[in-house]
């Protein structure tokens, strides 16, 4: 039973503890799973609260409790759930109404038995009895929108921690919320000295496994912002072969401005997000116009580029200026809260920018070589030992000595994504207009969804066989025959297209679309993946 490992795991701090933690192990003996259940006919059974901090560390959320007439943490009864943590989770949000409490590691941080005096429930008398409680800490963002749960609370609200005696009226209470807020505290000075030592395991791991990649020759600006502009949201074995390629085509700044779109979204067709091939052209154009060509050795000056952002400022000022800025993307999200047992939703700006400043601590301010390094071992780490989607390697890392997410076995439950809604769903008929040995292609709009890029003609519709013809005759295409049908789909980022794509020989080559052979397509025009499923 997952209840008892947990109570076995807990290592009392205090003689009163002890004695807690025997007595509910062999009540956990007698009553086993019952002890779970608010009847379990023994007088006590388990609850689950949580201590809520703000991310500052200096209030706490409290709810003012019907029963108790009195300010107190939230909480409830676990009513058959074993998991403790995810009760106490979802009674704080519960009791508070706030989208987001983080524990602040999967520890328990204390285990009590608390006195219930015999009040009335829903009209219904509950005797007096006792709670085998088991108390976590959580962090909510104090930015978030509060509310009490009407049937049993009167009131939530943020208390200064040392206004805590003022409000609560059970007096017994209040050296237990003190007891785990300052647990809580220690915990992040734990977190922290933690991290502190991680450099010292990571720069030699580092230096003797990095894998020789083609942007890791040298620290030119230019070949380190290229490459890693690819590889966000591409595989590092894809990008070697574009990397290669682009930098032979533009091999600096200068010929990146010069060069038209056309070409630059050629070099970049297959690899997606074509929005960032786009911010590059308008980047160099930028660094051109503003500093001669060169990148400036500026953070902020290099964040205020078209498409540069704090994650490849951080990576191009520490790598190739030694500058101690953390380059933060997922990679070094995951590997940081593993590392910490932290259960934020890496997702939220608030927590990247706490992640950022965490990690720039471990930054010499004197040392540039330690700062590029220190960059390249974390996402090192990320992406081939402390991995996404199973199992980390967690055997081979250099930090598994450290690292608390593995020490709790929460490893692969980190890290926590924000919840995503549903991608919408877009039909989509795509046109194979075909007249002779051309195809029909057009340009779309400049703005949105693959803006500026060419496509197959096309309309945001199922359409009907007899539509579909029409269509291709309002075009002014005179459609022959419709020769065949094909369904395919392609997944964006918030939405996916449901295509029917149809092939439709013409008579004629209307004006109002470009018809290009399909050697031209080939090697002069960047068609999106999404047409090229249908192309192929
Ligand atoms: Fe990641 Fe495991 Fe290393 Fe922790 S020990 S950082 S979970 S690979």
């Amino acid at each position: 039973m997952n209840a008892k490992k947990q109570i076995l795991d807990y290592v009392p701090h205090t003689e009163e503890e002890s004695q807690a933690k025997q007595t509910i192990l062999s009540q956990l003996e007698i009553y086993g799973r019952n002890l779970l259940e608010r009847d379990c006919p023994g007088g006590a059974h388990f609850t689950c609260s949580g201590m809520i901090l703000d991310e500052q560390m200096t209030h706490t959320l409290m709810v003012h409790h019907n029963i108790y007439q009195s300010f107190s943490w939230t909480g409830g009864h676990a009513d058959g759930d074993d998991d403790f943590l995810a009760v106490a989770v979802r009674e704080a949000k519960e009791e508070t109404n706030v989208r987001i409490a983080e524990p602040i590691s999967s520890r328990i941080l204390s285990i009590d038995i608390l006195p219930v005096k015999a009040h009335e429930k829903n009209g219904k008398a509950i005797a007096a009895h006792l709670h085998y409680n088991i108390t976590y800490g959580l962090t909510v963002p104090k930015t978030m929108k509060i509310a009490p749960k009407p049937d049993e609370n009167s009131a939530a609200a943020w208390i200064p921690i040392e206004k805590i005696a003022e409000v609560c009226k059970e007096t017994h209470m209040i050296p237990i919320y003190k007891k785990v807020i300052c647990r809580m505290k220690e915990l992040r000075l734990a977190q922290e000295t933690m991290l502190a030592s991680c450099p010292e395991l990571l720069l030699p791991w580092y230096r003797e496994n990095a894998r020789d990649l083609p942007w890791r020759k040298d620290k030119n600006p230019y070949h380190v912002w290229v490459s890693e502009v690819m590889l966000q949201q591409t595989r590092v074995e894809v990008v070697k072969e574009y990397y290669i390629r682009f930098l032979s085509q533009f091999p600096d700044v200068y010929a990146l401005a010069a060069a038209d779109d056309d070409t630059v979204h050629k070099a970049w067709e297959g690899l997606g997000y074509y929005s960032r091939a786009r911010n590059m052209q308008k980047a160099a154009k930028e660094l051109c116009r503003r500093y001669d060509g060169c990148f400036p050795a500026d953070y902020d000056a290099l964040r205020g580029l078209p498409g540069i952002g704090n994650y490849t400022a951080g990576a191009v000022c520490s790598i190739c200026f030694g500058a101690p800025t953390p380059a933060v993307d997922g990679n070094v999200l995951r590997v940081f809260m593993r590392l910490t047992e932290g259960f934020h939703e890496i997702e939220r700006d608030a927590v990247r920018l706490r992640v950022f400043a965490s990690l720039q601590k471990l930054y010499p301010a004197d040392n540039g070589d330690v700062c590029g390094t220190l960059t390249q071992a974390f996402m090192e780490l990320g992406a081939t030992v402390c991995i996404p989607n199973g199992k980390p390697h967690c055997t081979v890392c250099p930090l598994h000595t450290l690292c608390m997410s593995h020490k709790n076995g929460t490893a692969e439950s980190l890290p926590v994504h924000k919840e995503k809604s549903p991608r919408k769903q877009v039909d989509v008929t795509v046109f194979v207009l075909t007249c002779g040995e051309y195809y029909a292609i057009c340009r779309r709009p400049m703005y949105g969804l693959l803006a500026g890029m060419w496509e197959l003609p096309n309309v945001e519709q199922a359409l009907s066989a007899q539509e579909q013809l029409q269509q291709a005759k309002d075009w002014g295409c005179q459609p022959l025959s419709l020769e065949k049908s094909v369904s395919r789909t392609h997944i964006f980022t918030h939405l996916q297209w449901n295509m029917t794509g149809i092939y439709i020989s013409c008579g004629k080559m209307s004006p109002i679309f470009e018809w290009k052979t399909q050697e031209e397509l080939a090697s002069s025009y960047a068609i999106p993946t999404a047409f090229q499923k249908i192309l192929r």
